[in-house]
């Protein structure tokens, strides 16, 4: 590595340039602070990455956020491309759970639920019981699947929750706490004492707060998917007098004894560059947050970054494929299928994704975006691309009617892909967070923490931004 040669000074510097760290930046930036990001990638937009192969649509991340919050309108109003916006079509409120090889629509309302055969007597009949089984103490952690198991019965779990953990998290929840992973969840049995309850008591709640349950909220991605809000959020932090460098890996944060931070990047010409800053916002991966924290010389670091190494990560590989539209012959008129783990296939789950949006292919052709992995199958990670397409096309051959050969399929694997909060999340946080005390002007904003969609993350963004701009932490490097 070369010499140091720059000394930079800015009042925040981000380190990370996924959606995260991009609304955090944009946030301060438009408050007037002077933001730099640091990005190790060629690119912004970390997992978002969208694009088009013979006109039609594909996203290697996520297809969709969920408009859960105004925060989210606000920040596209604000970024210029509320007019790019894309809701999703009505037909994609249709699901599909995969029973007995066969596509089920999710029940989605009360009488639905009593005449699907997705559940059996059973099960219909055990979900009276609900309002009448006791809360959980708040002290003890419960994984998602006993809390499902001890509210709503075991057939509820297996063909519901798993395979929507499965579609959310990638993750098992056996292993993952329902606190941490599902908290409006929990605190809907704390609070009122049940799920059925808490969903009526709580709706009037949430539209006077004007936030919206997941179950209730909209899709939306962008006429040209969703790399556009990443691509908006660099350029407008850029608008706002922010920089954001890409390809410099920062290697090293120190925090000074007078005060701020002094951050190391590398460049790809392996030209070391110190920063300083009055305050610095950790915004990537637990890994990559994990080796940061352990160039720190502070009492608790240690314990920090092993906090942070503790979080599993879910291996996710995405197998999309263009077919025309005539070799497929389920009409493909929902958002796409989850896979329980009962049904012992080799994928996750598939979306329909020229069906949830406008503008994603043409009449003649349909987009499917296949999820294989997770922390059900971490093991196929390792198969070539040739093994995942076939599981792919294997798959939706059997499940959906699909016929012959795909016009193409894209293979994008994510070996991290979403953290998983298991047992004990919370208490890793709260480790992580405890070196906050002992270093003030260093922030975390990234989805291991708070919460792992794209709503999240805008979320999470805007209140690590407020917490700086705020003057929770002063910034006096001006
Ligand atoms: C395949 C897949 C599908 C998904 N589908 C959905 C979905 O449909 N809906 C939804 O809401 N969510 C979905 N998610 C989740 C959501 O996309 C992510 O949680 C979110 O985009 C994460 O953003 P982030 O900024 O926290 O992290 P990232 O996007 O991982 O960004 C972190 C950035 O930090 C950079 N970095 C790391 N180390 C350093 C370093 N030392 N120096 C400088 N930079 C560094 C990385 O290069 C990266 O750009 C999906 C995720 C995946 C992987």
């Amino acid at each position: 590595m070369s010499e140091t040669t720059t000394e930079i000074i800015d009042d925040v510097i981000v380190v990370g340039a996924g959606v995260s760290g991009l609304v955090t930046a944009y946030r301060l930036a438009e408050k007037g602070h002077r933001v730099r990001v640091l990005e190790a990638a060629p690119r912004t937009g970390g997992v978002i990455v969208s694009g088009r192969s013979d006109g039609m649509l594909w996203e290697l991340g996520p297809n969709s956020g969920m408009d859960t919050t105004p925060l989210i309108d606000e920040l596209l109003e604000s970024l210029g491309i509320r007019g790019q916006r894309a809701d999703a079509r009505k037909i994609a409120d249709r699901r599909f759970i995969v029973r007995g090889g066969r596509l089920i629509p999710l029940p989605m309302s009360g009488p639905a639920f009593f005449l699907t055969p997705l559940f059996s007597a059973g099960t219909k009949v055990g979900l009276l019981r609900e309002p009448f089984i006791a809360r959980s103490s708040p002290e003890s952690e419960e994984s998602v699947a006993a809390f499902v198991r001890r509210r709503l019965g075991p057939e509820f779990l297996d063909y519901a929750i798993e395979p929507f953990v499965s579609g959310v998290f990638a993750g098992d929840p056996e292993q993952l706490s329902v606190q941490a992973a599902f908290p409006k969840l929990f605190a809907l049995e704390q609070r009122y004492g049940g799920l059925i309850r808490g969903m009526i008591l709580g709706a009037r709640e949430r539209k006077q707060q004007r936030e919206k349950s997941k179950n209730n909220a909209k899709s939306f991605s962008f006429n040209d998917g969703m790399q556009t809000l990443t691509d908006a959020l660099a350029r407008g932090v850029a608008t706002a007098n922010g920089i954001v460098e890409t390809g410099i890996r920062v290697t090293a944060i120190a925090g000074e004894t007078q005060g701020g931070w002094t951050v190391r990047g590398v460049g790809g010409d392996e030209q070391e560059t110190v920063y300083r800053a009055c305050a610095v916002v950790i915004a990537t991966p637990a890994d990559a947050a994990a080796a940061l924290l352990a160039s720190l010389k502070m009492p608790c670091a240690d314990d920090a970054a092993q906090a942070l190494r503790e979080i599993p990560y879910a291996p996710v590989s995405v197998a999309i494929s263009a077919w025309r539209r005539e070799a497929v012959a389920h009409p493909l008129d929902g958002f796409g299928f989850l896979v329980p783990r009962k049904e012992n296939r080799r994928i996750l789950g598939t979306l329909f994704s020229s069906s949830m949006f406008d503008r994603r292919a043409d009449e003649a052709h349909a987009v499917l975006t296949t999820f294989i992995g997770g922390m059900r199958q971490p093991e196929l990670q390792g198969r070539d691309d040739g093994a995942l397409r076939e599981m792919a096309e294997n798959e939706l051959a059997s499940l959906i009617g699909v016929k012959g050969m795909p016009q193409w399929t894209k293979i994008s694997r994510h070996p991290r892909a979403i953290p998983q909060y298991t047992l004990g999340h919370l208490d890793r946080v709260r480790r992580v967070e405890a070196i906050q005390k002992q270093a003030p002007g260093l922030f975390f904003c990234a989805s291991w923490r708070g919460g792992i969609s794209v709503g999240d993350c805008i979320r999470n963004g805007h209140q690590v931004a407020d917490d700086i701009g705020l003057g929770r932490h002063k910034c006096s490097s001006r």
